[in-house]
This record gives structure tokens, C-alpha cells and sequence, in this order.
């Protein structure tokens, strides 16, 4: 389930009631419209009426939501995964904030609030092993490689506050623990950590001037203008290499794939055709592939992690022509919705997945080192058959209802 925060226009002041993952603003009282972003995940709290007195004390969790993919025995398996974890834990305090982060609307942490702010002692790879080691399927089997493709990455902080000699929850008032009397809980600060700070940017080209276009969730904005796209890095955009595959007749939308040219060590991948030897595909691989630099193609957006896995494959077998220079036109682009930092996590499951040795690849996993040499967001032309999106060059499919749950994920 998606948390809700609100947010107020730095315009008008109006207040927004915003789903986790949206940060294309558009203002309905002013009409001002924008994008939030920051240099570190977002940083909420759980709204609390503590009496005005009272020293508060803010304890990190992790949120995560999207899914954890594994590479263990033979197999590729998958799980969707959406938690808040306690970052600090052993401090007396629940595990996990359950439901009452999904059932109150959360506020963006301002870098003005006062209090004790504890320090995360675990990083959120520490979260997803120990949730992953509390899944019962995996008994004994060696688990070679984990791959966590986030969808919703964020820190949630539940304010608790010091009332005579105990602990106590700042929403519900209840006491969680008694404290010794000069007890310090866990490693803090005395402020919000200093990383965190929302920017709000106009949504104009940094280039050109002219609208940015995206939907209230895409992580990458194009501009029709200058033709160009733009992703965000350090709280900023930051142009991104793309290109689009002109459309023949009748395409009805254009689907974004994000493009990573890779080399690998241990196997030796240098080239499509290495590729097509190291993973055992039963096809000689034609002289020009010896040639041909190795790409996996990730679907940039959403989707069902059965479907998204499907995608990977037949993307990176199809390996289309991306030498596409058509202009962005007057095409549907469908929403990027999947950062390119989260593609890069793909590399060593479309290898497993591909694979069809698979006892022979999984032990090399852990060792296995990938290099990303570019990456590029490729829109690729689809036909709409009705029921299915068809991609008129390559073998690559994708039904239209796994494309609208995949907007709602
Ligand atoms: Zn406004
Ligand atoms: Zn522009």
C-alpha cells in the first residue's frame, strides 16, 4: 500500500495530499507547477501532538517497497516486499510501524524541526537481508546472488518524546519503555541529518526554457521543445542520453527501456556474441555480433516483477536497433517510472536469467563484476493490437493490463 504525505505549495500555500511516489506538482489554485526531489531519499515523520514542552526524539525507519529478486538453487525467484524497519533498533521500540504509517497522512521532515534525531544504525541492504532471511522458502538453499529493485525508497521518523521516567510514543501517548535517569537512547543528533533537504524545482527546461512534460509519478521529464530528457541527480536535473526509435505505420505508443552498454569480468562479456556463448544459448552467434557491444535493456517503467523479468529477457535477446534520432514528435511517450539507478541492478539477473546452465553460472555470481560503460533511455516504438502492445521490429510483447497495474503498483 502507497503512504500519503502532504506537502504545501511554496506559491500559494495551498496543501497537497500526494502519493508516495509523486513529484510532478501542478498547483490547481495557482497553477505553478513543479518537481520535488532531493539529494537523499525522502525523509517523512509521522505527525504527532505532543505536549508543546516536551523534547522530542525521532527514531528512523526504513521504507521500502518494490521487490527483491533472488538467484538461489536454479532459479530466478522474486518477491514483492513493502515494509517500514526499525534503522535503529535495539532501543525499545516496535520493529516495524505496521500500519499507522499508511493509515495517517506523513509530513516531509522540515530541517528547521527541533528534537533528538536518532542516527540509522542499520543501512536499508541490512533491512532486506533480514527481511529476505525471515522468507521460509529459501531453507538451505544458497542464495548467490540478491537483487532489491526499489520502487519506493524513503525514511519515515516516529517521534517519541521523555515523559518522568519513560518512554513514550508521540502519537498514541502510550509508554513504550521505562529510562534510566540521564539514559541516552541510541546514537543521535541534535537536528535533522543535514543531508536531507527538499528542492522544489520549476518544471522548465534547463535549457531551453520551455514545459517540462512528465506524469505526476515519472522520474525522467522530457522536453518537446529542444528534445531533450532529463533525469535528477543531487537534488537537480541533469540531462539524459536518449533517443527514440522512429515509429513505422500505426505504432500507438512509444515505451521507454533503459539501455546499458556492459562489459563483464568472470564470465568474460565483451561482446553480444560472448554473451551468447557464456549463457549457453542454442545459436551460433553470427561474425558481426563478435562486434556488437553487450546491452541489457530494462524496462524503465513499473510493472509486475513476473512481467518486468519477461521484459528484461526478451529485451536483451532482441537487442533492438537503437540508433533511433526521430524527434520526440507528437508521440504518447509512456511515463519513465523506474530510475536508471535501479536498471543497474538488473545486470546480474538478466545473466542468471538467460542462463541456461544455470548450476554452472550461480556459483560465479557473487565474483561476477559488472561495468557499465553508458546508459541510455531508449523509447522504442509498439503497435496496439487491442489486448497487446507489439514492438514491430523485435519479438517483444507486452499485455496492456500489466502495463495499467503496473501504473497503479
Ligand atoms: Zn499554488
Ligand atoms: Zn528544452
Amino acid at each position: 500500500m502507497d503512504l500519503r504525505f502532504q506537502h504545501r505549495c511554496s506559491q500559494c500555500g495551498a496543501d497537497f495530499f500526494l502519493g508516495e511516489a509523486e513529484r510532478l506538482l501542478h498547483c490547481r489554485y495557482c497553477g505553478v507547477k513543479s518537481y520535488l526531489t532531493a539529494a537523499v531519499p525522502f525523509h517523512f515523520v509521522l505527525p504527532h501532538q505532543a505536549p508543546a514542552d516536551q523534547e522530542m526524539i525521532f527514531v528512523p525507519y526504513w521504507r521500502f517497497k518494490g521487490n527483491v529478486f533472488t538467484c538461489q538453487a536454479s532459479r530466478v525467484d522474486f518477491r514483492f516486499v513493502d515494509i517500514t524497519q526499525n534503522a535503529a533498533p535495539g532501543i525499545g521500540v516496535p520493529e516495524s510501524l505496521g500500519f499507522r504509517a499508511q493509515a495517517m497522512t506523513l509530513k516531509l521532515l522540515d530541517p528547521q524541526t527541533e528534537g533528538v534525531f536518532l542516527n540509522p544504525v542499520l543501512d536499508l541492504a541490512d533491512i532486506l537481508a533480514k527481511v529476505a532471511k525471515l522468507d521460509p522458502q529459501p531453507a538451505r538453499e544458497t542464495v548467490y546472488h540478491r537483487a532489491c529493485i526499489g520502487e519506493r525508497t524513503s525514511l519515515v521518523y516516529l517521534p517519541l518524546y521523555r515523559q518522568r521516567n519513560q518512554l513514550v510514543d508521540g502519537i498514541t501517548h502510550r509508554p513504550l519503555r521505562s529510562l534510566e535517569e540521564e539514559e541516552n537512547i541510541g546514537p543521535q543528533l541534535s537536528a535533522p541529518p543535514s543531508s536531507w533537504k527538499l528542492k522544489t524545482l520549476p518544471t522548465l527546461c534547463p535549457v531551453c526554457g520551455w514545459h517540462l512534460e512528465g506524469e505526476k509519478d515519472s522520474v525522467a521529464l522530457i522536453c518537446r521543445n529542444c528534445e531533450r530528457a532529463f533525469g535528477t541527480a543531487s537534488g537537480e536535473f541533469v540531462p539524459l542520453r536518449h533517443a527514440v526509435v522512429a515509429a513505422g505505420g500505426g505504432e500507438a505508443i512509444h515505451l521507454p527501456f533503459w539501455k546499458l552498454t556492459v562489459t563483464c569480468s568472470n564470465p568474460l562479456i565483451a561482446s553480444f556474441a560472448d554473451f551468447i556463448r557464456v549463457t549457453r544459448q542454442p545459436r551460433i552467434p553470427p561474425a558481426e555480433w563478435e562486434q556488437r557491444p553487450m546491452s541489457v535493456w530494462c524496462p524503465a517503467f513499473r510493472i509486475r516483477p513476473k512481467v518486468f523479468l519477461q521484459l528484461l529477457r526478451a529485451a536483451t535477446m532482441a537487442q533492438p536497433p537503437a540508433a533511433g534520432d526521430a524527434p520526440f514528435g507528437l508521440h504518447p511517450l509512456f511515463p519513465v517510472t523506474l530510475p536508471g539507478s535501479e536498471a543497474a541492478q538488473t545486470l546480474k539477473l538478466v545473466l542468471a536469467g538467460l542462463t541456461m546452465k544455470k548450476s554452472d553460472l550461480f556459483p560465479l555470481l557473487p565474483a561476477t563484476r559488472f561495468e557499465v560503460l553508458d546508459t541510455s533511455l531508449v523509447y522504442l516504438p509498439f503497435r496496439d493490437n487491442g489486448r497487446e502492445l507489439v514492438q514491430s521490429c523485435v519479438p517483444i510483447s507486452i499485455d496492456k493490463n500489466a502495463l495499467d497495474f503496473g501504473r497503479k503498483l
